[in-house]
């Protein structure tokens, strides 16, 4: 009986070395590797570069970005957590465009590069379509014909981030024509966003969207 608890020690012991004297140091060493091309491909670059133009430095275009970076798992049962990040955990968006002073997410970018839907994809936009639902965070899907034109890239995205600079932006009011101030709505659905409102409040409650894109760039 004994010698059997001997051989398991010794067995055991003889794995452990195993283990740490090979297999450890193979992890890395026998792993060589080499640089990849560009980072995106043509068409992603294309709208990378659209977007940048679009947003100037009223955001900050991040791309390639895990879901597990922008979302996060509800559940408070440990099943259903570990079921909830295990869909999101492969998976990233195409373009992130964040808040350039916190780097918060403000809008999801999907390029959609017009090939047929197979079932890989379908399933790749439900899951974003479900997870950009749940979490509260606009997405926007953008068809590769329209990556170039940046004036229809940033009247999509004006709902979404501030495009305008408030000190140059003068605006007067619709129904009574005084000037119009920047307020930051401090309830509400649009809390801490700012919103134009009429001067001559409250005799005219006038208001209008702070990001307005008015028309008047290319098409
Ligand atoms: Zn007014």
């Amino acid at each position: 009986m004994e010698s059997i608890f001997i051989i398991l020690a010794i067995l055991v012991l003889f794995f452990f070395f195993v283990q740490k004297r090979f297999i450890k140091q193979e992890e890395l060493k026998d792993s060589v590797y080499k640089k990849k091309g560009p980072i995106l491909n043509a068409q992603e670059v294309a709208l990378y570069n659209a977007l940048l133009a679009a947003v100037g430095k009223h955001g900050v275009v991040l791309s390639k970005v895990s879901l597990t970076n922008v979302i996060a798992p509800m559940a408070t049962d440990k099943k259903e957590w570990f079921i909830a990040s295990n869909r999101i955990s492969k998976s990233y968006f195409d373009f992130v465009i964040c808040d350039p002073r916190t780097l918060e997410s403000r809008v999801v970018i999907e390029l959609d590069d017009g090939k047929e839907l197979n079932k890989g994809k379908v399933d790749r936009q439900k899951l974003l379509m479900h997870c950009c639902n749940s979490a509260g965070i606009p997405l926007i899907g953008i068809t590769v014909k329209y990556s170039y034109q940046v004036g229809r890239l940033r009247r999509l995205l004006a709902a979404h981030i501030d495009l305008i600079e408030p000190d140059k932006e003068v605006r007067f009011c619709k129904k009574c024509g005084s000037p119009m101030v920047v307020k930051v709505a401090s309830q509400g659905d649009f809390k801490g966003r700012r919103f134009f409102t009429c001067s001559r409040q409250p005799q005219c409650t006038y208001t209008e969207n702070y990001n307005i894109v008015f028309e008047e760039e290319d098409n």
